[in-house]
């Protein structure tokens, strides 16, 4: 049996043709109302999606290919990259302004990378089908898309075809909590990702090897800690290392996705004299959007005098304040200091996200959050929360009856969160709240 691994699908295509306006409907997911925090999900450049059979990550390569002329300049690399890595291109054009000259270019282009491409002709929301179609015959490509990401229009069958090649190995989340846990170490180059693994792995240190059946070449350590059993999901930060071309090393956010998707908890290790930047803070982004559970561990704390690590601390409970339920730890793997902690709280972190929870806890629960805090009146007429369910593990989901439902405020939800996380223990792991219209 083959394992699942999540297609990747790149965006692309010139300026406002609407990318950005399909990207997001793509990833927007129904039960993550909770995670859609203000600034976090919002201008994405990865994204985790599930309309249709399986799930699939989409790269927005936006404006990277605006200048196709240049494609080798640094700017467009990414944008390369990600066309590289992917599994199928959506090329979109604007059927509102028409075939343009840029989308030859691109055409051209995509032609020579040797991968599937799909032709999606956009913003056909009015006007006469056929027609806005039939113009970019001219491109040469046989079978196109005709779509409107802004009414949401074309996308559903869309997907369906491009993803049910990739669907045949797909099994919905397992709601068995697997007795080896999947782990991935996550953070940008000489963070200290491979001095932290080979710690993890101590004496009985095995000799990488490549996982066979799949495509692309991802590989899996396992080891033993405390008497639990851990399968190490390599990034390629780590295993692309070789005295070589360890100073030119790039990262690939797409093959570090895909870590992702394959892990039970999402350890992001960070340099404490870097702090976190752009790209931890997207990845951490994805992680919570696709329900990862999470530890963020800091290292080389060693290496800091007493006033840096009380900037650093507070620098960090403020930009990781979205994720308050994540465990930090202050650690050193250069001595070893602090990974016996990140471990428990790595396994923490992996039951929680299994937790069980009974409606007769969550019920009571969820009365006693309201009683102490109504939500606020909607026209006068109170939002009404009858009972709460457990509607999945990994992450845990927590499915609300009630009326009105609908007008209970993001700071409401967060509230609910929070007593729910409390009394529960789940910490280290998203929550996913579901809300269920019942008269
Ligand atoms: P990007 O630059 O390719 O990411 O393009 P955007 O997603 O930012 O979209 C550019 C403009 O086109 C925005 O004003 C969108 O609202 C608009 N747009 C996107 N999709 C559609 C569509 O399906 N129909 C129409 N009429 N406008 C759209
Ligand atoms: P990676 O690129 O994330 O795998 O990082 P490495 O594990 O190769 O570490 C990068 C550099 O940081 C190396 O020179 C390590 O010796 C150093 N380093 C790793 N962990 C620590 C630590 O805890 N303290 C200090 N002072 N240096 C560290």
């Amino acid at each position: 049996m083959n394992e699942f691994i999540m297609p990747i699908i790149a965006l692309v295509g010139r300026p406002n043709v609407g990318k950005s306006t399909l990207f997001n409907l793509l990833t927007r997911s129904r039960d993550s109302l909770v995670a859609d925090y203000p600034g976090v999900t919002r201008d994405r450049q990865y994204g985790f999606g599930k309309i249709g059979p399986c799930p699939y990550w989409v790269v927005d390569t936006g404006g990277m290919l605006r200048d196709v002329e240049r494609l080798d300049n640094a700017v467009d690399q990414q944008a390369r990259l990600a066309v590289a890595e992917c599994d199928a291109v959506f090329f979109l054009v604007d059927a509102k302004e028409g075939l343009q000259a840029d989308d030859y270019a691109i055409v051209e282009y995509l032609r020579q990378q040797n991968k599937p491409f799909y032709l999606l002709i956009n913003k056909i929301d009015t006007g006469d089908r056929d027609l806005l179609m039939a113009e970019f015959y001219a491109l040469g490509i046989e079978q196109t898309h005709g779509v409107s990401a802004a009414h949401k229009k074309g996308v559903n069958p869309l997907m369906e075809l491009v993803l049910s090649d990739f669907a045949s190995d797909y099994k919905p989340n397992d709601e068995i909590r697997p007795k080896r846990l999947n782990l991935t170490v996550i953070g940008r180059p000489n963070a200290g990702k491979s001095t932290l693994i080979n710690r993890f792995l101590g004496e009985n240190r095995v000799i990488a090897s490549e996982v066979a059946g799949t495509t692309r070449d991802s590989i899996a350590i396992p080891f033993t800690y405390d008497d639990q059993d851990y399968t190490l999901v390599d990034t390629a930060g780590v295993r692309r290392k070789s005295r070589v071309d360890a100073h030119i090393e790039k990262i690939s956010v797409i093959k570090t996705l895909q870590a992702i998707e394959q892990a039970n908890v999402v350890l992001l290790m960070l340099d404490a004299h870097e702090g976190i930047g752009d790209l931890d803070a997207h990845l951490l982004g994805v992680a919570v959007d696709a329900g990862k559970a999470l530890v963020v561990a800091v290292n080389k704390w060693d290496h800091m005098n007493d006033y840096e690590k009380f900037k650093r601390k507070d620098e960090l409970a403020r930009k990781l304040h979205f994720i308050d339920y994540v465990q930090i730890h202050y650690i050193s793997a250069l001595h070893g200091t602090g990974i016996r902690d990140v471990l428990k709280s790595v396994c923490t972190a992996h039951a929680a996200s299994f937790a069980d929870l009974s409606t007769n806890q969550l019920t009571t629960h969820l009365q006693a959050l309201v009683h102490k805090h109504q939500p606020a009146l909607v026209s006068g007429y109170s939002v009404k929360m009858r009972y709460a369910h457990q509607g999945g593990k990994n992450p845990p989901i927590i499915v609300i009856h009630g009326s009105r439902l609908s007008h209970l405020q993001a700071s409401y939800l967060r509230y609910l969160e929070k007593g729910m996380r409390e009394k529960f223990g789940l910490y280290g792991t998203p929550i996913r709240f579901q809300l269920k219209e019942s008269s």
